[in-house]
């Protein structure tokens, strides 16, 4: 589902990226782990096209993100080759960026009703059925300021759901939470993983969550992938020391 091959980013001189491949298969649970700084945000945001790549490629599904095919030959992606990449593509960030004057219900249907072209009706139905998913029935007509961080998170995640994505970036989804409103948030995404054929690449400093909810967690350092392994094998016997010394430090 996600491909990089031989990616290498730059920002000015500092090499942030280097020679980097790997997959993500369907269906996949990947997490990143690893020091601040070693490039696990800037994954995310390669794959939202928010930054391009200074060299290699990436792909999601069939389609390359730095390129198009055009009459047998590769040609650099345009904008409307880019659109069409990132509406296969949710994210849901640290900061829950709601529209702050919309209710609940329109934050969901707001960008299925324009982007994907659902009449309201539709979209309105699918939207209560994503905030059933996330346990927000009784919000449907509140405003994002009458819910708590936790809540406005879930709404966050239903609203990302709504586009129907066939991946799902997570980036540090819980780091503005209160500790006592995490859980909640985790549950919602296990249940998530578990129920849909979502893939989801998720950047957390959760351990405990990265453990339960993870088909594969793949450990950086300095832009390059260290360790890549299941979570019951590179939590508990990593073979790297840079792993070890790493887990030690967030354990
Ligand atoms: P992580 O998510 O693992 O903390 P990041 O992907 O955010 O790491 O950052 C990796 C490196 O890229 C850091 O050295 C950071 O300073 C640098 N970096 C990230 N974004 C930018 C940017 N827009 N301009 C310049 N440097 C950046």
């Amino acid at each position: 589902m996600i491909r990089f091959d031989r990616v290498l980013k730059k920002f000015g001189d500092n090499v942030v990226l280097h020679d980097l491949s790997f997959d993500v298969k369907p269906g996949e649970f990947v997490t990143l782990i690893g020091p601040s700084g070693s490039g696990k945000t800037t994954i995310l945001r390669l794959l939202m096209t928010l930054e391009r790549v200074n060299g290699g490629t990436i792909q999601v599904g069939d389609e390359y993100l730095t390129h198009v095919e055009r009459g047998g030959r590769l040609v650099p992606a345009d904008e409307k080759h880019l659109r069409l990449i990132r509406r296969r593509i949710g994210m849901v960030f640290q900061q829950f960026n709601l529209f702050p004057n919309m209710k609940v219900l329109q934050n969901v249907t707001e960008a299925p009703t324009r982007v994907l072209g659902l009449s309201r009706d539709e979209a309105e139905t699918k939207a209560r059925s994503w905030l059933e998913m996330v346990g927000l029935s009784d919000k449907v007509d509140a405003h994002p300021s009458q819910l708590s961080g936790g809540q406005q998170q879930r709404v966050a995640i239903a609203r990302a759901l709504a586009m129907e994505p066939d991946v799902l970036l997570l980036d540090e989804v819980t780091s503005a939470l209160d500790p006592e409103l995490i859980a909640g948030v985790l549950a919602v995404l296990r249940e998530i993983a578990r129920t849909t054929d979502i893939t989801f690449l998720c950047v957390t400093h959760e351990m405990q969550f990265a453990r339960d909810v993870s088909d594969r967690v793949m450990m950086f350092d300095q832009g390059q992938v260290i360790e890549d392994a299941p979570p019951g094998v590179l939590f508990t016997e990593p073979t790297h020391a840079r792993t070890r010394e790493f887990l030690h430090a967030v354990l």
